[in-house]
């Protein structure tokens, strides 16, 4: 199979080609060839017309999903934001229960999985528009079963687990029954540099002998949080340092398996993530609980943050717009030196600012987003890395901003924008820390100007100079 067929093959089940006939935002009529012949642009994919257009189906569902919300997430925010401080990071909220089944009757349930019978079965473009409502709230994400790292786990299981994993724990996950955790990062070691990772998963027999230390375990701390996606190394001497790590379920309730302490996030407990602590001592389960098989940790680690990543973008969008309208309704109201802070031209200016920034994060997860549903998630790892750098550090800057319009109610949680920051910030860190984002959108830039040799100066112009 020749290099183009193999990318084109990589196209999704949902999403073969892109439709000639519609209409909308197009940015390349015709496809355009990115590869192979292209020394100019050099890229690994071949951008096909990115149409920015809602199907009748999404948008439907966004219609839907926006009544909803207007209904029952924004009315139920401050009981939300009042029963995370009074009940704590170790116990269930009880208005997040109350939520799920009626989000999952009004058929808002599942809507992230792409390419499967279980979810919407929406593309990741399609998820986009409805993913960046659910991000306006804190409350949302859970409510409708699309909040991190659930969905990323269950992508994970959905992907690379067996039939008998799926119905273990898939089909829970998807019923919003329990609740699931990711277990990379370690205390002890640099953890953006998974292959420093020291954990082991060891065979013994028909089973593995897990050992090691997690923190920032998102949901360990949740009751209901069942089963924990472990990454640890099962051949340490491997001499390919990608091939050492594995992944492998483990269910919560196994002997061995202790939640040491619910880590605050800017002293937030819980809300607006459940990081934890949690230790494994000599924890024991069957063999057949790896994933995809020992050695192909880094593999499933791949596969599974380019969806979780993209998802965090689209619902930091719907923060910063909700950050910017509070912040522009703010200002018309309040007046300081004798006019509204809205005309003051600072305001003005980071208004326009943020509206801009906006929409260019926007339009870059929206281009990631084909990409991954037409190239897959390999191919569009230079665009995932830089929504993760541009997204999170878009919403900072915008909550920031709002939190200055707001005074020193910007800074409580009297509007929640303490909580939206400690979000944005947070995503500057978690799923890998933009350092690392950059390091690899820069090399695979290098990469394509690697064989072009130095640039050459002008002659013709050094003459005209040197003869004058
Ligand atoms: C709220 C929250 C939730 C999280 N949830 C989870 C979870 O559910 N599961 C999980 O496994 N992990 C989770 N994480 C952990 C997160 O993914 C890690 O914190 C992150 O990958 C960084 O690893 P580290 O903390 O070990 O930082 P280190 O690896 O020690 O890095 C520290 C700093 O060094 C700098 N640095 C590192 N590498 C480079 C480089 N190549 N170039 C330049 N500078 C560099 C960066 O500034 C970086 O922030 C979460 C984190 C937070 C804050």
């Amino acid at each position: 199979m020749c290099r183009r067929e193999e990318l084109l093959g990589a196209r999704t089940r949902r999403n073969p080609t892109p439709a000639p006939t519609r209409v909308g935002l197009t940015l390349a009529a015709e496809p355009i060839d990115l590869f192979d012949n292209d020394a100019r642009l050099a890229l690994p994919y071949r951008l096909t017309a990115m149409n920015f257009d809602e199907e009748p189906r999404t948008h439907e569902l966004r219609q839907r999903l926006e009544v909803f919300m207007d209904e029952h997430i924004y009315p139920n925010e401050d009981r939300f934001f009042s029963e995370s401080m009074e009940l704590g990071p170790w116990a269930v909220w009880p208005v997040v229960e109350e939520l799920k089944p009626l989000a999952r009757e009004a058929g808002l349930w599942n809507l992230f999985l792409p390419d499967s019978d279980d979810g919407a079965g929406l593309t990741n473009l399609e998820y986009a528009p409805l993913c960046e409502v659910m991000g306006r709230s804190h409350l949302a994400p859970e409510v409708f079963n699309c909040a991190a790292p659930d969905t990323g786990n269950m992508e994970t299981i959905a992907r690379y687990g067996t039939p008998e994993q799926q119905a273990r724990w898939l089909a829970p996950l998807l019923a919003g029954e329990i609740r699931s955790a990711f277990a990379m990062t370690e205390p002890a070691v640099a953890s953006s540099d998974a292959t420093n990772i020291e954990s082991s998963i060891i065979r013994d027999g028909d089973e593995y002998v897990i050992n090691g230390r997690k923190w920032y375990t998102t949901n360990a701390t949740h009751p209901r949080c069942e089963i924990i996606i472990f990454m640890g190394k099962s051949d340490p001497t491997n001499p390919d340092r990608h091939r050492q790590q594995s992944m492998i379920l483990v269910p919560k309730d196994t002997p061995g398996v202790e939640v040491i302490r619910p880590l605050p996030v800017f002293n937030f407990y819980g809300m607006p993530d459940r990081a934890s602590e949690v230790q494994f001592t000599d924890v024991r389960v069957p063999a057949s609980n790896m994933l995809l098989g020992e050695g192909r940790g880094f593999e499933i680690a791949q596969g599974r943050l380019g969806p979780g990543r993209i998802h965090h973008c689209m619902r930091l969008i719907g923060l910063a717009e909700r950050a910017l309208e509070m912040m522009c309704r703010r200002v018309q109201h309040r007046v300081a030196f004798g006019r509204p802070i809205a005309e003051q031209t600072v305001t003005l200016e980071r208004i326009a600012e943020a509206r801009i920034a906006i929409e260019q994060t926007r339009l870059l997860t929206l281009k990631t987003a084909h990409l991954m549903d037409t190239v897959g998630n390999k191919q569009a790892r230079r665009e995932i890395a830089m929504i993760k750098v541009a997204a999170p550090n878009m919403a900072c800057q915008i909550v920031d901003w709002a939190i200055q319009a707001f005074g020193g109610a910007g800074t409580n949680n009297d509007y929640g924008l303490a909580a939206m920051y400690a979000t944005a910030r947070l995503l500057r860190l978690a799923d890998g820390p933009d350092e690392v984002h950059r390091n690899q959108i820069g090399r695979l830039e290098l990469r394509r100007h690697a064989d072009k040799g130095p640039v050459e100066p002008r002659t013709t112009y050094q003459a005209h100079w040197a003869e004058g």
